[in-house]
């Protein structure tokens, strides 16, 4: 059977509401849609977590930049009601734009300092318009656990602050990355990659894999390991690297040397398709999630 698909804040009120009523714990799944098995798998851990599950599928205009990809995002909404369904979600939310921002909506968050390095200067405003649209919706779902994707990690990393410095009473999870059988990190921007593109993305991750290694290896030095990175991500034919960071993983500050849990973080243009991807090197090797 379909989960059902609501489009106003207020039919999303009411499906909650009598969740509750019937003793329910309510998980959350904030998506842009165009969904794939990387959002299966929040999916997956919200319905193993909580008995009434919304996913949310709404392309957010304020997290985008006036140069990026909002008018060509995939949308792709009759797919990933059916994915959310076989993967055990009860409620898709898929407002319109203006459902989400009303006129004359003009309350903004704002989470510094994890947001100084990576897609901060990046993507100017991006992460104000994410934390924005997050606590929206969790003001609207008002769930008890909320799924993120290790995938983007600054993201989950901002959020579970937002989280905690604004009081939400909502537990965030941070889930694995699930990747391709040839190590990419499936994204819905996969798409836009020409299969020649697609053939050489894996190369990303083999440069994050190498850069563990080399860590493994002994190697402390952050500048040294953060140019060598550099270096295999420029050595992609076609690629334009945008950043490729070793960061203190909790603060997201530059250091100098590997002496903590540190996120590995690149982001790199494969022709014109901006991609993302990133591991923890911690103590104990790779930890695929930020907490
Ligand atoms: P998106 O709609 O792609 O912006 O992301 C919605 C949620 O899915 C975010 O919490 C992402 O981190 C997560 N996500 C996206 N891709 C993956 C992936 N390959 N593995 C796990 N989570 C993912």
């Amino acid at each position: 059977m379909l989960a059902p698909i609501a489009t106003t804040v207020a039919e999303v009120r009411e499906a909650v509401a009598a969740a509750r009523r019937a003793g329910k714990s309510v998980g959350f799944v904030p998506t842009m849609g165009a969904l794939h098995e990387g959002h299966a798998s929040l999916v997956r851990a919200a319905a193993a977590t909580s008995q009434f599950v919304v996913v949310s599928v709404f392309v957010n205009p304020t997290q985008f930049g006036p140069n990026e990809d909002f008018a060509k995002y995939p949308r792709t909404l009759e797919s990933d009601q059916k994915l959310c369904s076989e993967s055990g979600a009860h409620l898709v939310f898929a407002p319109t734009a203006a459902e989400m921002y009303p006129e004359r909506s003009v309350t903004f968050v704002e989470v510094k300092e994890l947001d100084a390095e990576l897609d901060g200067p990046a993507r100017p405003g991006h992460f104000r318009g994410v934390c924005t649209v997050v606590l929206k919706l969790f003001n609207i779902v008002l769930p008890d656990v909320s799924h993120f994707g290790a995938k983007d990690a600054q993201q989950a990393r901002i959020i579970r602050q937002m989280v905690r410095d604004l009081n939400v009473p909502v537990v965030v999870r941070v889930e694995p990355t699930v990747r391709e059988a040839d190590g990419l990190a499936m994204s819905s921007r996969n798409r836009y990659l020409s299969p020649a593109e697609r053939a050489l993305a894996p190369a990303i991750y083999r440069a994050l894999q190498n850069a563990q290694a080399r860590a493994a290896a002994g190697e402390v030095d952050v500048a040294r390991l953060e140019s060598a990175l550099a270096a295999e991500l420029a050595a992609i034919p076609g690629a334009r690297v945008d950043y490729a960071r070793v960061l203190d993983a909790s603060t997201l500050q530059p250091l100098a040397r590997l002496d903590r849990e540190v996120l590995v973080a690149v982001a790199v243009f494969i022709g014109t398709t901006r991609l993302i991807d990133n591991i923890v090197i911690g103590e104990r090797g790779i930890r695929n999630a930020v907490s």
